[in-house]
């Protein structure tokens, strides 16, 4: 055995078996082998017997937009996430910049106070109108209504009422600087329902961006150091499911929830109004594929009254929002999200829930590429508005 498959042993474990092909969303989009994780894989055992450059299995590789739901689908039980992430940490070190943006406090608000200013200047309006396609699609990914929320360190939140526990909320990059609704109302509902709210000191981003860009080491760094600052509470609340995924996988003793799934397993004590609404729910592949709640989150929703989940079809497939691929594989990433969003939009539903930023971003835009008039929310969101608080 070389000293590559000593180093990834799990590539061995691939028996070719194609039943994961079906859902992996770069296959079903381009029907080629080296797009599916069956063909990655077999690329990355040759790199690591030395049968083929690690160049040239490159491009396949960062074509992944890391939805890992191959992983649920495998009879091998093949963990493609782990090998991906090790076989990018040994070949490339993080070659990309969006960590490098994500992890530097200074460098993210001063990235997310530009865009919410050009947004609200109408800048963004106008690169979404120019022919240069990259600048157009930028513009277009930009929230219509991106709003910035982000407590200073140390800031405490009291419960209302007698305290049934103290959290610490995780606020994120990319959540506090363009979805701070979702902040401000994971707060007042979790408050409200009795338990008190602390924002420690925490590192700019989580790590897992670092992470899926193939700078393991800087992501696991990063994402240790934020359960370090977060841990000695009852939970680590985290609104934003990419994040709870990769907090959770560094230390699965840790508490890392989602604040609907939190307090749906608290047992809420308020009253819960009805919001007479259709919605669909657009799983996070992260909820779906490595945390596992996602039918919890849905049996969550389900106890808002006259709140109708409609199905859509493939429900568990990814939007092409995931890991960094949307910036680098524009075409492939458009093609998945905007078969994502036409299959949302045929739902008939006004409301898409989607609890991860990155997808929030990708359905927001496709929807609205469609004309469709569904907005997208955060399931603390309703049940905040459920709970009238
Ligand atoms: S992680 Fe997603 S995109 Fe990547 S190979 Fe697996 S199913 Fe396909
Ligand atoms: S399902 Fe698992 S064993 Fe089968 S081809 Fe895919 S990764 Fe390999």
């Amino acid at each position: 055995m070389s000293q590559g498959l000593d180093a990834l042993p799990s590539l061995l474990d691939c028996m070719h078996c194609g039943l994961c092909l079906q859902a992996c969303p770069t296959y079903t989009e381009t029907s080629s082998e080296t797009d599916s994780p069956r063909g990655r894989l077999f690329l990355m055992r040759a790199v690591a017997e030395d049968r083929l450059p690690v160049a040239d299995a490159m491009p396949a590789l960062k074509r992944c937009v890391q939805c890992r739901a191959c992983e649920p689908a495998c009879p091998s039980k093949v963990p493609y996430g782990q090998v991906l992430h090790e076989h990018m940490e040994i070949h490339t070190k993080g070659s990309d910049t969006m960590s490098r943006w994500l992890g530097n406090s200074a460098r993210l608000k001063f990235a997310g106070r530009a865009l919410r200013f050009s947004r609200r200047s109408g800048l963004l309006a106008l690169a979404a109108a120019m022919p240069n396609r990259r600048l157009r699609r930028a513009a277009n990914m930009v929230p219509r209504k991106p709003k910035h929320y982000r407590p200073k360190a140390g800031t405490e939140f009291d419960a209302v009422g007698e305290q049934r526990g103290v959290v610490a909320l995780h606020l994120g990059c990319v959540e506090a600087e363009l979805f701070g609704q979702n902040i401000q109302d994971s707060i007042a509902t979790l408050t409200a329902e009795g338990f008190r709210v602390v924002c420690p000191a925490q590192e700019a981003c989580c790590g897992a961006a670092a992470a899926h860009d193939g700078d393991l080491q800087a992501g696991h760094h990063s994402g240790e150091k934020s359960l370090q600052q977060l841990q000695g509470y009852d939970a680590i609340v985290v609104p934003a499911a990419g994040c709870a995924a990769f907090l959770g996988s560094l230390d699965e003793a840790a508490n890392v929830v989602d604040p609907m799934i939190f307090l749906a397993r608290a047992g809420l004590r308020g009253e819960l109004h009805a919001v007479e609404r259709q919605v669909v729910y657009a799983t996070p592949c992260h909820r779906q594929n490595v945390i596992g709640d996602a039918p919890e989150m849905r049996k969550a929703l389900l106890q808002i009254p006259s709140l109708e989940l409609l199905e859509s079809e493939e429900a568990e497939m990814c939007c092409g929002a995931g890991g960094s691929a949307f910036l680098r594989e524009p075409e492939l990433t458009d093609a998945i999200g905007q078969r994502k969003a036409q299959l949302l939009h045929q739902t008939g539903a006004s409301q898409v829930v989607s609890g991860n930023p990155g997808c929030a971003m990708q359905l927001e835009t496709k929807l609205r590429e469609r004309e469709a008039p569904t907005s997208i929310v955060h399931p603390i969101s309703l049940l905040r508005e459920s709970l009238r608080v």
